[in-house]
């Protein structure tokens, strides 16, 4: 791919302590020479994330706190702009999974997955997009949403919904941001092998009743996914490199990585 060029380009990743985001941060460890922050909830996974990164810039932080709290995201641009003095890339990750058909679906749980998944992503613009304008070169975000926004099945109200909201905000933020170069653009992925599926009790069950992890990956990919394979978080991580850093004028658009799931 064509590389943008860019001087020590800083990167902030939310949802970096596991699966998808933390491919993401071992991958821009050595790209975002200028520096990488990393957001998580989860503190220990955090720290253990960013211990076991190989060939990471000079500076690394890590901020953990929840993505819908906006009195923190407060806290992080004003920690980014002092520290680092600028942002360059910024990859919207962080997310929660949860399947109930709407019928059985609690306000909470529906108010749960929003606050994470759209109001989440919400903050993270609003925090980001200005220190990317103040950016002379602008910069470049990615969102992850899901193959779940795209086709409707049964169960996933919330989280379909939240996924499908978060790519009308990716497309207005890319028209917001464009005046500034930036750029914005989603990935809207079916299954991929993170344990975010651990949290989902029909996985547990079928991880039972095949024995594994790895047989239920398979079992659930060769239903319903023409190419019979989900994704590694390390394919996501990569593609979500690619939208950050091609120099191609791309902006706005859903790069759908399901495997033919939504065909
Ligand atoms: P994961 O559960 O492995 O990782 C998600 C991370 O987000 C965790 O480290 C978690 O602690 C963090 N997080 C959750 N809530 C948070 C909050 N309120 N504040 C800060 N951090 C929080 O999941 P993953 O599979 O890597 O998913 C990453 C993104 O990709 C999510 O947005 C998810 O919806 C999306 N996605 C995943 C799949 C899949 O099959 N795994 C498919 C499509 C889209």
């Amino acid at each position: 791919m064509a590389i943008e060029d860019r001087l020590n380009p800083v990167a902030v990743i939310t949802g970096a302590a596991s699966g998808i985001g933390a491919a993401c941060a071992r991958d821009l460890a050595r790209k975002a020479t200028g520096g990488l922050i990393l957001v998580d909830l989860d503190e220990a996974a955090l720290s253990a994330t960013a211990d076991g990164l190989e060939a990471a810039p000079e500076r690394v932080s890590t901020m953990a706190f929840d993505v819908a709290d906006p009195v923190r995201w407060g806290q992080a641009h004003d920690f980014i702009a002092d520290q680092y003095g600028r942002l360059d890339w910024a990859v919207i990750n962080a997310g929660i999974a949860h399947a109930s058909p709407i019928t059985d679906t609690s306000l909470e749980d529906w108010r749960r997955v929003m606050s994470v998944n759209l109001d989440g992503a919400f903050l993270t613009l609003r925090s980001v997009m200005p220190l990317m304008r103040a950016n002379a070169q602008g910069g470049a975000i990615v969102v992850l949403s899901s193959a779940s926004a795209l086709k409707a099945e049964p169960g996933i109200g919330a989280y379909g919904a939240s996924k499908a909201g978060l790519l009308q905000l990716m497309r207005v933020a890319a028209k917001e941001g464009a005046p500034d170069q930036i750029r914005v653009n989603a990935i809207a992925p079916g299954g991929v092998e993170t344990p975010m599926w651990e949290t989902m009790p029909f996985f547990q069950d079928m991880v039972r009743d095949k024995g594994s992890t790895r047989a239920a990956f398979d079992e659930m990919a060769k239903h319903g996914t023409p190419l019979a394979r989900y994704s590694g978080a390390d394919d996501i991580a990569r593609l979500t490199a690619m939208l950050l850093m091609d120099s191609a004028p791309i902006t706005g658009a859903t790069l759908v990585v399901d495997g033919g799931y939504t065909l």
